[in-house]
């Protein structure tokens, strides 16, 4: 066996990416991420094959000042927690300090940014060879842009598990499409081998959100949903349901969200599907965009890296007010007699 060594700061970043990093997609969300805590509201994606060659993320946040640059990309460095308490009530999307720092390690990254919106920016970059990072003046608005350069150039082992542009581009517009549902107040843009894919402007009032909805999810969507607003024991939930002229015959028209965080989770995917157990026929899938609120400190979102995932303190609680919710509203309106009429 060899000796111990410590592991250099670049390898050990890519390994850490090994664990953030899997795809152009995850990059995207990542960035997005960023510019959402940066207090952004204005989001522009642009990206070419797919984000396999460029992407290139442009918001109109709080900026990082020229000190901070090559922090930002330096590993376990954050400016969102400083204590463990910190992250009990966590509130930012991000928390880890590790994104960048992981994702410049295996990319060539550039970082423009101006923190005092001045005009004059500064931009760091580093390609992924030595964690080195350079910095120059350049011109830039209030705000970030990063560009993701040829991704997993530098480990061919990563890049052989990309899929073809296609399939790559498609789980990148999904990012995008959660993150539009979960932020009306931000307006979005995704643009694809210069094609407007999805230009969203902000959405304030109800018929905007449910514009974007529509847009988002398609026009029939829409038109079959209903859309519920209910609280109790200290939760809300509201958003739309499809009712059951609307199904599908898969589970991809399915969104859920907790605190504004679109997450997976077996026991509010357990509620919804008994609540619709006597409305949907077998082997049908409902569509939804739901949004739970729920006090931060009953909920822990620091489960897993991706942050997909999240634990209740009280789970029993949850998946009853999740159920007794939809029930509700799909026994208002769930053409129930009819459905079993036609089996
Ligand atoms: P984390 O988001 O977990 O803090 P990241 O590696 O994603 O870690 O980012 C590191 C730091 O860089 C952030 O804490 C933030 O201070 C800064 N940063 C990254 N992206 C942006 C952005 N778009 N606007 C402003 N600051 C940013
Ligand atoms: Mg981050």
């Amino acid at each position: 066996m060899a000796e111990i060594h410590a592991l250099s700061p670049r390898l050990a970043n890519q390994i850490a990416a090994g664990e953030v990093v899997e795809r152009p997609a995850s990059v995207i969300k990542e960035l997005i991420e960023n510019s959402l805590d940066a207090g952004a509201d204005k989001i522009d994606v642009e990206v070419d094959a797919g984000g396999i060659k460029r992407m290139r993320v442009r918001d109109n946040g709080c900026g990082i000042s020229e000190e901070d640059l090559p922090l930002a990309l330096a590993r376990h460095a954050t400016s969102k927690i400083n204590t463990l308490d910190d992250l009990e009530g966590v509130v930012t999307l991000g928390f880890r300090g590790e994104a960048l720092a992981s994702i410049s390690s295996v990319s060539r990254l550039s970082l423009t940014s101006n923190s005092s919106g001045s005009g004059a920016g500064w931009c760091a970059s580093s390609s992924g060879r030595e964690m080195e990072v350079e910095l120059t003046p350049a011109a830039h608005p209030l705000g970030t842009t990063i560009e993701v350069k040829d991704l997993f150039f530098n480990t061919p082992a990563r890049r052989k598990f990309l899929r073809t542009e296609k399939t790559e581009f498609g789980h990148l517009e999904e990012v995008i499409k959660r993150q539009a549902l979960g932020c009306f107040d931000i307006g979005f843009q995704l643009t694809h081998n210069g094609r407007v894919i999805h230009a969203l402007r902000k959405a304030t009032s109800l018929a905007e959100r449910e514009r974007r909805v529509a847009s988002i999810c398609s026009p029939a969507f829409m038109e079959n949903a209903v859309y519920i607003d209910t609280e109790a024991v200290g939760m809300r939930l509201h958003g739309w349901v499809a009712l059951p002229t609307f199904s599908r015959s898969q589970a991809d028209l399915q969104y859920f969200f907790v605190n504004g965080r679109v997450i997976r989770d077996r026991l509010v995917a357990h509620a919804i599907k008994q609540a619709y157990r006597d409305v949907l026929y077998g082997g049908r899938h409902s569509a939804f965009v739901l949004y739970l609120e729920v006090d931060p400190k009953v909920v822990d979102v620091n489960v897993h890296p991706t942050k997909h995932e999240v634990r209740f303190r009280d789970g029993r609680t949850v998946h009853n007010f999740l159920f007794s919710s939809l029930h509700r509203a799909l026994a208002d309106v769930g053409p129930k007699d009819h459905l079993h009429a036609a089996q």
